[in-house]
């Protein structure tokens, strides 16, 4: 299959770091199944879902749908399309129409809620977990808390916008990161502009 990028969907995954996307998913595939928190638009979940498509593994994609921080109106990443019709922030919509148009309507199961709620109802263990939620330290230190030790060993912890350099971005995914490094339960597999593939160690 030719996958080629997805420009169509709006996003933050450039071209490259979704082709590591694709492959760390395609490898944690053989363990388990997918889990994504922050879709967006489905920018992300598209090179996911391809990655596993053929497995018969699932992506669960997780988002409330209601936008970070940084999207509500007069925001710097704002986009005034992304609006229902009382103006609220909402990407619900064009999330479902990309996902159609990629034909992953089979692969990828949409949960409309924010990650700590689910997470206090969730226990089954995981092929991959991509973190790309809310860049809030609180925000990330709740997801990595709550899904990193789901993820089975050999398999996928990921991490999105992870900026080494202060001046480059915010450093709650940086931080969380380092935490995932010392705990000696993942090593540092994959490196590509801001994303962080980490496999979790063995027994
Ligand atoms: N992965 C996307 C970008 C995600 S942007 C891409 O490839 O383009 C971050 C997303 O995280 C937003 O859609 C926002 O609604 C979602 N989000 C932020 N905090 C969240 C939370 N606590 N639970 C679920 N989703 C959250
Ligand atoms: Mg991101």
């Amino acid at each position: 299959m030719s996958l080629g990028p997805n420009p169509d969907v709006c996003g933050f995954m450039p071209e490259e770091e979704g082709r590591l996307l694709y492959e760390l998913a395609k490898r944690a595939a053989t363990f388990g199944d997918i889990l994504e928190i922050g879709s967006y638009c489905g920018k992300s979940t598209i090179w996911l879902g391809h990655a596993v498509k053929e497995t018969g593994r699932v992506v669960f994609a997780v988002d409330h749908h209601r936008g970070s921080e940084e999207h509500q109106p007069g925001e710097f990443f704002h986009d005034p399309d992304l609006t229902d019709e009382h103006g609220r922030f909402d990407t619900l919509p064009t999330f479902r129409r990309n996902i159609e148009a990629h034909d992953l309507n089979e692969t990828v199961i949409p949960i409309i809620t924010s990650a700590p709620l689910l997470a206090k109802h969730w226990q089954q263990p995981l092929g991959m977990v991509f973190i790309d939620g809310g860049h809030s330290l609180d925000a990330a230190l709740a997801d990595y808390r709550a899904w990193a030790p789901l993820v089975m060993p050999g398999g996928i912890l990921a991490i999105h916008d992870v900026f080494t350099n202060t001046e480059a971005g915010g450093q709650a995914p940086f931080a969380i990161w380092q935490l995932a490094l010392n705990s000696g339960l993942f090593d540092e597999i994959a490196c590509e502009g801001s994303l962080r593939g980490l496999r979790r160690a063995t027994l």
